[in-house]
């Protein structure tokens, strides 16, 4: 059997259909991982990487004293899976194979996944042969050529990949725990650092800076407008900014009529077509379609899986000798493009253009199937057509202008204008995504005097440079070596998705620049370009052979353990500026209190909350949900009524929940519980909210001297609005054990929520646990609950309510366990039992057990037991042990009926004995007259 692999699924599918030719195609499904094979071939897809480099066991603990942030320079790396039933089916399918021809994409990354491939093979069919086919477009001509001229896998090429990944994981995974941690940052709020993401986002920083940094500077434009047979020409001074008032106000006063016409120059301009498109080429050009870098990235690998295009990572931009344009023009002929092809053959130029890029491994990125916007929807349309229309043009002629310029004089002042008309479209014909807008001049003569119709001033001011676009800043990092074809959008992409750069032009945000300042003030090696470029060189002297893996890994070891150096000299400095600076994103306004700001806090816990920064003289502060619900952060929305910003908590895959203006959600979460006080009003709690008077609890902390300040209720008013909000406390306080309670013993079913219940409980009149304990069984099994989980739940909460009553009459938790067990369970039990029998079934001193009993009689208001001392108890059960037929067993007995030395049996009635034991009188009898024998001897 033939086996080949893919790089992805879909790839997969479209060879199959290509090399099958006439034959039939059969989709097989092994774990939900599709296969193709028709004949004896079968080609199955892999999901890019399906494997994934991380280290080796043990380094998963961030703040580990062994494992430092710098130990994972030097730690081992592992090879893990992550696509399991991928790697299962190909294996399962290498085992039988005869042949494996590695079929994925045409570059490092393609090489790499290959050689991922191969090893998988190699684990279990170490002999089979494995060869390599490269292709850069699925189209039937590229494929068939590719698989008759299969070679092998470069292995050079796949390990200056390798190189890549490991230190890519070795410099992100170091750099971002020790920043991170300096910065005492965790879980969902960990700061990132890594080796193209990091010099990338500084020169979005340094652009930002610069733009803070820019002082505007003003100039004055002159111009003015005239008149030529009906039509108004605008002409304007050849000084093109005055930096200087006077010498343009004076320029101005000079301009007077006539407007003479002093020189006419006519020329030819040509328009060069625009040259074959590589990824950077192509992605700006989609960016003028409105498409993100990484949006438009998606769409044309989408495009080549399905043989429309030619693979878009390339960085190419000169036509092969081995590609055949004829052969893509005639293909496009049959499209809806054949009208602009034949428009192309009339006018086609003798050599396509190229650019100043040459390689080997892809062609430009050119159309090399016929796709119809009806099946394959607008979008990706549009991204066809530019390809297209790209390619088209690229065999056009030139462009061709006719430009004219006019100068002119007036009182002695230079003017000038200028116009143009395309004499030929040539290339625009085809391409037509930038304007080119005729601007016809009426035919002047030298000499000619014209009026002067209008003269304007104009002061304006100069502009800082411009934000970068995704578009932009991609060609910035291609002519810096940052990031390769294949990466760049990716960086940006998680750039945005990290929170350091929004919107588009990219601006940094204030963590962005804090994590940029730290580092270029003390490890620049991270922040610049230079690092990331020479690993660039020696990526290529990889491929090239001139170096190895390990050496170049070795090396940037070293280099980061220098950046270590710096950084743990500074690693104190580093945290403290960072966290100075983002303190701003977690402020949000002023407090309502004392005007002071407040802002969000996160502890070393999974708390967080909001509270005033004049913290200790001001204690406001508003309570969030805990971090498992999301991170809180502040959003740009400022509340109109207190002037705060809404917070949103993030979650990772969640949708972010909106708490909407802090104290807003504050006050109306505790309206509820305000009402709950039986005094309350609406224009007292309107009053209370003026002074910032909130909840409940704040109204027992302001006691009734603060309420009647707030207020001005009267001291009675007061009293009771104070006392009513205890009560509601104590309430609360109840509700929200009986709320937990739930929550731990009612198991989580489907349909069914915690908080539903609990609020048909609160409705019916069940507040607390004990409540629940004693509930009605009927009413359980109304909200919700089965007969066996509400029996369950009333044993648990009575035991519950047992023990915390117990607890508060003063039993220790550690004898309260002892009496649990031994089956005393409610206050009743103690009083029920002698405490002799009580000491024997716990285990416990009888002397406690007395001052238990005796604490739990005071309680409940009975009397005192009889107390038994353990000298007493030893001596008495000595005495009952010496009768002969009295056992362990039968002391138990005796005891529970309160006999427990020889006297007090020898005085019991028999009967009563009997009855109370449960020891037949015959045996009390012979017991008595035993002991008394005993006794008299
Ligand atoms: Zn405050
Ligand atoms: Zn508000």
């Amino acid at each position: 059997m033939h086996l080949i692999i893919t790089e992805k699924n879909i790839s997969a599918d479209r060879i199959a259909r290509i090399l099958a030719g006439k034959s039939k195609v059969i989709v097989g499904k092994d774990g939900g991982i599709s296969s193709y094979s028709f004949d004896d071939t079968v080609i199955a897809g892999l999901r890019g990487h399906v494997v994934e480099v991380d280290f080796e066991p043990g380094y998963t603990n961030w703040r580990s004293e062994e494992h430092t942030p710098r130990s994972l320079i030097d730690a081992g790396t592992i090879k893990v899976p992550t696509e399991k039933k991928i790697i299962h089916l190909i294996q399962k399918l290498a085992k039988k194979a005869e042949r494996i021809t590695i079929a994925t994409d045409f570059d490092t990354e393609g090489e790499l996944i290959g050689k991922e491939a191969y090893e998988l093979i190699r684990a279990v069919n170490p002999k089979v042969k494995v060869d390599r086919s490269r292709f850069s477009a699925i189209t039937p001509e590229e494929i068939h050529h590719a698989f008759s001229h299969t070679t092998e896998i470069d292995f050079a090429l796949a390990a200056a990949g390798e190189a890549r990944q490991v230190i890519d994981l070795m410099w992100g995974a170091s750099l971002t725990r020790f920043i991170s941690l300096a910065a005492r940052r965790g879980g969902a709020n960990i700061l990132s650092v890594g080796r193209v993401q990091s010099p990338t986002l500084a020169m979005i920083v340094d652009r930002e800076k610069e733009i803070e940094a820019f002082v505007a500077e003003k100039y004055w434009q002159l111009s003015l407008s005239t008149e030529k047979s009906g039509e108004t020409i605008e002409a304007r001074h050849t000084t093109a900014r005055f930096t200087d008032k006077t010498a343009a106000e004076t320029a101005h006063a000079r301009t007077k009529e006539p407007l003479v016409v002093t020189e006419i120059k006519e020329s030819q301009k040509t328009d060069r077509a625009p040259t074959p498109f590589d990824t950077t080429g192509f992605i700006v050009a989609a960016a003028r379609l409105g498409l993100s870098a990484a949006n438009s990235m998606r769409i044309a690998e989408d495009l080549y899986m399905n043989g429309f295009i030619s693979y878009p990572r390339t960085d190419n931009t000169v036509y092969p000798k081995t590609l055949d344009l004829n052969a893509v023009l005639k293909t496009l002929g049959q499209s809806v493009f054949s009208s602009d092809v034949a428009w192309v053959m009339a006018h086609r130029r003798p050599v396509p253009t190229a650019g100043k890029k040459s390689t080997t491994d892809h062609p430009p990125i050119h159309p090399t199937g016929i796709a119809t916007r009806e099946a394959i929807g607008d979008d990706r349309w549009k991204v066809y057509e530019l390809v297209v229309r790209r390619f088209l043009a690229t065999l056009s002629i030139d462009a061709q202008w006719k430009t004219l310029k006019v100068n002119f004089e007036a009182g002695g002042e230079p003017y000038t204008t200028t116009g143009g008309v395309l004499v030929e479209a040539g290339w625009r014909k085809v391409y037509q995504y930038s304007e080119a807008k005729d601007h016809v001049l009426p035919r002047f003569t030298e000499g000619e005097k014209l009026p002067i119709k209008e003269k304007h001033l104009e002061e304006k001011e100069t502009l800082p440079p411009p934000r970068y676009t995704q578009a932009k800043l991609i060609q910035r990092m291609e002519e810096l070596g940052l990031g390769t074809k294949s990466t760049r959008h990716e960086v940006i992409g998680k750039l945005v998705s990290r929170k350091y750069v929004e919107g588009n032009p990219l601006r940094p945000s204030l963590v962005g620049m804090a994590v940029v300042g730290s580092l270029e003030d003390h490890a620049d090696t991270i922040t610049k370009p230079d690092m990331t470029q020479m690993l660039e060189d020696h990526m290529n002297m990889i491929k090239e052979r001139q170096r190895n893996r390990d050496d170049v890994v070795r090396e940037s070891r070293e280099m980061l353990h220098r950046v270590f150096d710096q950084l743990e000299a500074h690693g104190q400095e580093i945290g403290d500026e960072i966290m100075d600076q983002t303190a701003e994103e977690m402020t949000l306004g002023p407090c309502p209190v004392c005007g002071k700001d407040i802002r969000i806090r996160h502890l070393r816990s999974q708390a967080q909350f909001i509270g005033c920064t004049n913290y200790p003289e001001c204690t406001f502060n508003i309570g969030l949900p805990m971090v498992m619900w999301g991170f809180a952060v502040r959003t740009d929305t400022i509340c109109p009524t207190h002037g705060l910003h809404h917070v949103t908590l993030i979650k990772k895959g969640a949708r972010p929940w909106e708490i909407g203006c802090p104290l807003c959600h504050h006050i109306s979460s505790n309206k509820e519980t305000l009402d709950l006080v039986l005094t309350m009003t609406d224009e007292i709690r309107e009053k209370l909210h003026k002074k910032h008077i909130y909840t409940v609890y704040e109204i027992v902390k302001s006691g009734p001297e603060g309420i009647i300040t707030a207020t001005g209720l009267t001291r009675e008013n007061a009293e009771k609005l104070v006392s009513g909000a205890e009560e509601v406390l104590v309430l609360l306080r109840k509700r929200s054990e009986c709320r937990k309670f739930v929550r731990k013993h009612l198991p989580p079913r489907r349909g069914r929520s915690h908080s539903a219940i609990v609020k048909k409980l609160h409705a019916s009149g069940i507040d607390d646990v004990e409540g629940l304990g004693g509930a009605e069984r009927q009413l359980l099994r109304s909200v919700g609950m089965g007969e066996v989980e509400a029996e369950n739940l009333q044993a648990e909460a009575k035991r519950i309510t047992n023990e915390r009553v117990l607890r508060d009459i003063g039993i220790p938790a550690v004898s309260l366990k002892k009496y649990h067990h031994a089956g005393i369970i409610t206050p009743l039990d103690f009083i029920g039992h002698h405490p002799a029998a009580i000491s024997e079934m716990t285990g416990i001193n009888p002397e406690t057990v007395f001052r238990h009993v005796e604490m739990v009689a005071k309680a409940l208001d009975k009397p005192a037991p009889e107390k038994i001392s353990k000298v007493q108890l030893e001596k008495g059960k000595a005495e009952l042990l010496a009768i002969r037929g009295i056992g362990e067993a039968a002391i138990g007995k005796l005891y529970r009926a309160g006999i427990f030395n020889g006297d007090r049996l020898d005085k019991a009635s028999p009967d009563e004995l009997s009855k109370k034991t449960g020891i037949p009188k015959e045996k009390i009898l012979e017991y008595q007259k035993e002991y008394r024998a005993v006794a008299k001897a």
